[in-house]
Parts: structure tokens; C-alpha cells; sequence
């Protein structure tokens, strides 16, 4: 296929070639024309006003004047040499300065000439002054009328130094226009461009450049933004579409002996509302032939966990193995032991395996999973390791997806040679918008509902100095027979200074809560793993009643029994991590509290976030809250790969774009599934030569 003339190298424009091609690449990553062009100016100019030059103040922004040329001067010589000129209106002055390209200057600027000058004003010894503006004869300007929005670059020092400045930038801009125009169709489906009353594509990228007024400007970057969400959803829900009649699955037909004899024996409590839904959503994904690709987000303490051990009972009444995937050797133990208790008698054997199984124990287990005698596998990403083989394995569960990365989710698949059925499960809310992008190929079920008789967690947000209340209060809780977490910031706890703090802290609890009254546990990051099981276990089994950690405790710890959850430093924390760190109490029937203890001044941005979230226990609604105060990057859980970059459109802002255009998307999918019609076609090709580059969006699995 020949080079599409948009793809051309940068070198061959005019004004580029080779050597500044390789800046442009270096500087900015910009290869192609393509890039070029859609390197959209990051603000506009109005150039249709102009200060007079008696109200010029130094500040950051561009502004033009104007005013005759009084006396040009050459200042110092060799590297030290510059040029000043003097600006006047007849009243005021304003300096002009060249350090650079100072012979250009001298040679190109006539004095008693007029001009239009642009540029940034500063202020030095009480004089006003420009370094390197941009001149213009007043004559030529005011003759032209031209776009009276001017197009402002980002541009790095290094390329300025090299005369690559804003002016040079327009040039070249309009150089690549020229030659590409004609070249430039559209590549959204023409009753889409109607519908949403979009400005077609080569018009709105002229006018993302040069627009003709502020409000062509808007429509050409709100084509953009629409074209590249459409673009986005189109390429995940194709790839879902593809999947769902390219990955044939294993047929779960029947509900059989177990799955029934679980329901009516050995269920301890009524299955909520939402979870019946899920597992309804399940059971007939599992029956379609098809792989599974299923994302259940529920809030903390939802009850994933049962809805994953039914799912994987469907598995075994179908002669399939199913295993569950925790990120910990703690949470794989303990689903491990929850299972157990719930199975009791069910002639189901299930195992586990982590790092710590070794030797001959290791040894059998693996056997019995090759012979098919074991059922169920619960372990950490022991799992995946090559040497694990199962006879058949039919449904991978994988808990806290999170923590997992994509290609070891990868691995698991190779593990079967039908694509086992997947089943992920988040206790992290995504925004909206951030499951349409990041999971938008994957089908999703939400546990929206705690179990009945749940009282929420009352939150509290409270100063440093408030800490003797609140160690009395933790000291009646505890008598009451309750258990008690206490956790520290250790964002990184690699590094000492987090780690100093969690010992400075359980020093204090200490001395507070002096054994052998009370009884302390401390778990972190760097103990061993076994130690901290250990630690970890006293607390879960209730021998100690107060538990000092870091936010290895963080995800899916149940201990129903412990009522209170003191977070030190709440402020160092995001809305998304406190939240999960709160759903680690209200497990039980006992009204349970969630003290964010803050430094004694916070800024007022942490006290309206820590408040926020006293505000509300929907997961959801503060995934939203984190999303917009904190941006898609930082949140927690997306920073894996398969991630995207937008160029034009912002998730938050955009959230409503997004879904629009994703309707779109889904249209043209439903009314061609299998994407052979001509529109289709065009699609895929557009997506692949403007949206495809660099995203591989099957590795999102
Ligand atoms: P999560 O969704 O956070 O993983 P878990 O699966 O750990 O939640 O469940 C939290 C607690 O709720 C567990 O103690 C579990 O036994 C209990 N639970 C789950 N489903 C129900 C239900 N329908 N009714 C009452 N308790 C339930
Ligand atoms: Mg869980």
C-alpha cells in the first residue's frame, strides 16, 4: 500500500528536512505530517486587539502593541552581544531585546518604521520590555484581514534555541496544509457526521489551527474529540464482537448436583438481590459456546466471593476444573479456608497453592490437578507458573484484578486448550466512562448491594490532636469484645521514612494499649511473607485485638469482627484506597466507624476530600469523585498496561462524548457483527491507520 500523503515523513515538508525532522521527533515525538497536524495549538491569540503601549504589564501571557521604532542599539559583543531597540508611541517606551539571532534582528527591523510587536512583557529596573517579539510593519498588518485568532504552540527550549519558535511553527503548519489538502476525506460514517452535526474533518483541522472565530474553533476540537472516542469504542467493542464468534468456549449446559446441592445445604444466608442477578448473568454467558469475558465490579464487602465459588461449582457439575486467583498468599489462604467451610461435606476437593506449598505436598497436589481428582484451585499467581497443569481447566476466576498484570492473565489462558471462561473481579469501582475505555471489550456485571441487615460505616474525619479521644474510644471498642485495625501511609514501603512511621506508630499503640490487656499484630510490606501470615493470622482468629499495618491490608481482608479502621495520614491517601480500606470493617452485624485522622493543617483541598468521603459508602460515586480530583492516571488499578492515551478528548470531561459516540460504535456492530459490510471495512481501515498504532488492543484480555 503507498505511504497515505498524510503519513509522509516530516522531513521531506518544506522548511524541515532532515535535520530538523530528528529534532521534531526527539523533542516532541512528531513524525509525520499526520503528527504535525494534529499537534493542535495549546491557545489562541486574539490578535484583533492590541494594548497601547502605556498599560503594558509584565506578565505571562502574549499580548501586541504597537508603536514606531526610536533607536536600535547593539550591546556587548561576542556571546554576551545583543540588540535593544525602543518602541515608542510618542509618550510611553518599551524595550526590545534580542539575545539571539541578533544579526537577523539588526538586519530585518528599520528604525522610525512602525510595527505590530508580539510577545511576552516583562519588567527590568522599572522599564518595560520584550525579549525576542515578533514585529510586523503596522502597514502590512492592518492591511490584512486574516484569522484574527492566532495559533500559540507548545514548544520546548531546545527547539526555540533553534529558531523553531511559534513563527517558524505557523509556517510549516501551513506548509503541510497546503500539501495534504485535497487528501483529507472523511473517515466517520457520513449519517454520524449529520446526526451529531459534526464540522468535517479536513475543515476542522484547518480551523484547529487557524480558526476563523471562537466558535469554529470549538466545533473543529469537538470533531476530534468525537472522532477519536468513536474511534476508541469502535476498536474495543469490535474486539469484543471478534472474540464472542472467534473464541469458542466450554459449554457449561447444565446446572447440576453440586451447584443444587451448595443452594439448598450448605448456603448460609440468602443470596442478595445482586447477587442473584450476576449469577444469572453468568450462567448464560457459560452456556453460549462462547469464551466468557466478564468484569464483576462489586463494592467491598458485596460478597464477590460467593458468587465466584457458585460460578465455579457450574464448572464442576459441567466436568470442568475452575480455579481462583488472589494477589496474595493472605487472601489466597483465605478464600482457601472460606471455601472449605462453605463446601463442608460437598464431594468437591479443592486445593491450594501458593509459594509456601512445597515439597510433597506440592508434589500431589500437582498430580491430582493433571489426573483431574481435584476440583477447585484457589493460589496466587503460583498459579500460572508452567509447570502447574491442569486436565481441564473451565473457568478462571481472577479476584482483585488489579494487582494482576495482562500478560500474566495471558498465561492462565494457555493453560487449556479451549479458552477457559474468565471471570474478573474488582472491588475497585471504575468511573463509567474508565470502564468504557480500559474494559470496554469485556462484558460487565455490577454488585451495586451490600447483604441485607449491613449498618453503613459511620466515617469520621478528625485532627492529630484529637488522638487521646480517640485512643479511649478505641479502648471501649476493644473491651466490647471488638477488633480494631490502625493503618500508616506506605505508599512506597521500600522506602524507610514510610516504614518509620508505622514503627513510631505501633511504639505509641503500645504504650496505649499495653499487653498482656490488650494485644497488638503489626503487618507491612517488608516482613516476610511468612511472618506476616502469621502476624496476620493472630488478628483474623481474634488472639490480637488491635492491628497495626500498612496498606498491604488494603484488599479483601475479612475479619467481621473488627469494627473500627483508624487510617493515619488520611490525606496521603487517595479516595479509592481509604474506601477499600473502610470496607474492611461493617462486615458483621455491629455499627463499625472509620476515623481519618489528618495532620493537625491540612490544606483545604485533603479536608474536602476526606469529607467527601465521609459523605458517602458508594464506591461508585467516589470512584467518580477520584476520577475527576485526581485524573485517570493516578488512579488506582489503572496504571497497567493496555492503558490508552487521548490525544484531543479528556475522560472526565468528555464522559458524555464518550457515551454518544460509543452508541454509535455499538450500532454499527449490532447491524454488521461479523464486520464484513463496506463500512465496516472502511472503519477498520481508518481505525487502524489514524487510532490503531501502538495499541494492541488484545492484550486487554
Ligand atoms: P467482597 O465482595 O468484598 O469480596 P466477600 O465475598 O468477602 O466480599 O463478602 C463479605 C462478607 O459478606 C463475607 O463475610 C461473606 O460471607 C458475607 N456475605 C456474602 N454474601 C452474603 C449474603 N448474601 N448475605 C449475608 N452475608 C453475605
Ligand atoms: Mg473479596
Amino acid at each position: 500500500m503507498p505511504e497515505h500523503p498524510l503519513f509522509y515523513d516530516l522531513a521531506y515538508l518544506k522548511g524541515i528536512g532532515p535535520q530538523r525532522a530528528a529534532w521534531l521527533e526527539s523533542e516532541l515525538g512528531l513524525k509525520t505530517y499526520y503528527d504535525l497536524l494534529t499537534y493542535f495549538p495549546y491557545r489562541y491569540l486574539d490578535r484583533s486587539e492590541v494594548h497601547s503601549l502605556g498599560i503594558l504589564v509584565e506578565g505571562p501571557t502574549f499580548v501586541q502593541t504597537r508603536g514606531k521604532i526610536l533607536r536600535i542599539e547593539k550591546v556587548g559583543t561576542g556571546k554576551a552581544a545583543r540588540l535593544v531597540a525602543t518602541l515608542t508611541d510618542g509618550q510611553h517606551y518599551l524595550e526590545l531585546i534580542w539575545f539571539q539571532s541578533v544579526q537577523w534582528a539588526e538586519s530585518s527591523i528599520r528604525k522610525g518604521e512602525e510595527y505590530l510587536v508580539f510577545g511576552k512583557v516583562s519588567q527590568y529596573k522599572g522599564q518595560v520590555q520584550m525579549a525576542h517579539p515578533e514585529l510586523t510593519l503596522w502597514e502590512e498588518w492592518s492591511k490584512k484581514s486574516g484569522p484574527s485568532l492566532s495559533p500559540m504552540y507548545s514548544l520546548t527550549d531546545k527547539l526555540r534555541q533553534r529558531n523553531l519558535n511559534n513563527r517558524w511553527w505557523i509556517g510549516v503548519v501551513r506548509q503541510a496544509l497546503d500539501q495534504v489538502s485535497g487528501n483529507v476525506s472523511e473517515i466517520l460514517p457520513a449519517y454520524v457526521v449529520d446526526a451529531e452535526s459534526l464540522m468535517n474533518r479536513w475543515e476542522a483541522l484547518e480551523q484547529a489551527h487557524f480558526p476563523d472565530d471562537p466558535a469554529q474553533l470549538a466545533k473543529a476540537l469537538h470533531r476530534f474529540k468525537f472522532e477519536e472516542l468513536f474511534f476508541l469504542q469502535f476498536g474495543v467493542l469490535r474486539l469484543k464482537s471478534n472474540r464472542k464468534f472467534q473464541n469458542p468456549g466450554p459449554v457449561f449446559e447444565k446446572v447440576g448436583d453440586m451447584f443444587l446441592r451448595f443452594f439448598h445445604e450448605r448456603l448460609p444466608f440468602e443470596l442478595t438481590d445482586a447477587q442473584k442477578r450476576v449469577i444469572k448473568e453468568i450462567r448464560a454467558d457459560l452456556g453460549t459456546g462462547r469464551q466468557m469475558n466478564r468484569l464483576l465490579q462489586g463494592d467491598v464487602g458485596s460478597g464477590k466471593t460467593m458468587v465466584a465459588l457458585m460460578s465455579m461449582l457450574l464448572a464442576a457439575d459441567n466436568g470442568y476444573q475452575a480455579c481462583l486467583m488472589a494477589p496474595t498468599e493472605l487472601l489466597s489462604r483465605q478464600h482457601y479456608d472460606t471455601i472449605q467451610a462453605m463446601l463442608g461435606d460437598l464431594p468437591i476437593r479443592c486445593g491450594l497453592l501458593t509459594g509456601q506449598v512445597k515439597g510433597k505436598a506440592r508434589k500431589e497436589l500437582l498430580q491430582e490437578l493433571y489426573d483431574g481428582s481435584l476440583h477447585l484451585l484457589v493460589g496466587t499467581h503460583a498459579l500460572i507458573q508452567e509447570h502447574v497443569h491442569f486436565a481441564k481447566l473451565g473457568l478462571a476466576v481472577i479476584d482483585e484484578q488489579h494487582r494482576f498484570g495482562v500478560e500474566q492473565r495471558a498465561k492462565l489462558w494457555a493453560k487449556a486448550g479451549l479458552a477457559p471462561h474468565i471471570l474478573v473481579m474488582t472491588a475497585t469501582p471504575i468511573p463509567r466512562t474508565l470502564a468504557m475505555t480500559r474494559y470496554g471489550d469485556l462484558e460487565v456485571s455490577i454488585m451495586n448491594q451490600l447483604p441485607a441487615g449491613r449498618k453503613p460505616v459511620q466515617t469520621l474525619v478528625t485532627a492529630e490532636s484529637k488522638r487521646l479521644k480517640m485512643f479511649r474510644f478505641l479502648e471501649q471498642q476493644i473491651q466490647a469484645g471488638r477488633q480494631v485495625y490502625v493503618v500508616y501511609p506506605a505508599i512506597k514501603e521500600t522506602e524507610q521514612a514510610d516504614l518509620k512511621f508505622l514503627y513510631d506508630g505501633y511504639e505509641a499503640m503500645l504504650r496505649a494499649f499495653p499487653p498482656p490487656h490488650f494485644r497488638l499484630a503489626v503487618v507491612h510490606g517488608q516482613m516476610k511473607s511468612a511472618d506476616r501470615d502469621i502476624e496476620m493470622r493472630r488478628f483474623v482468629k481474634g488472639v490480637a485485638n488491635l492491628l497495626v499495618a500498612t496498606t498491604v491490608i488494603e484488599v479483601g481482608v475479612n475479619v467481621p469482627n473488627a469494627s473500627v479502621m483508624v487510617i493515619e495520614n488520611a490525606e496521603r491517601f487517595g479516595l479509592a484506597q481509604l474506601h477499600q480500606l473502610r470496607g474492611r470493617v461493617g462486615r458483621g452485624s455491629e455499627q463499625s466507624y472509620c476515623i481519618l485522622m489528618h495532620k493537625d493543617k491540612p490544606s483545604e483541598e485533603a479536608i474536602q476530600r476526606l469529607k467527601a468521603l465521609a459523605s458517602t459508602n458508594d464506591g461508585f460515586e467516589i470512584a467518580e469523585m477520584d476520577l475527576k480530583m485526581r485524573g485517570p492516571g493516578d488512579l488506582a488499578g489503572t496504571q497497567q498496561s493496555g492503558s490508552m492515551e487521548l490525544r484531543f478528548s479528556d475522560l472526565v470531561e468528555d464522559s458524555h462524548l464518550m457515551h454518544k459516540a460509543r452508541l454509535h460504535a455499538e450500532q454499527i456492530l449490532v447491524t454488521d457483527p461479523h464486520g464484513t459490510g463496506e463500512l465496516s471495512g472502511k472503519l477498520v481501515n481508518a481505525y487502524a491507520r489514524f487510532y490503531g498504532q501502538g495499541k494492541n488492543w488484545s492484550k486487554i484480555s
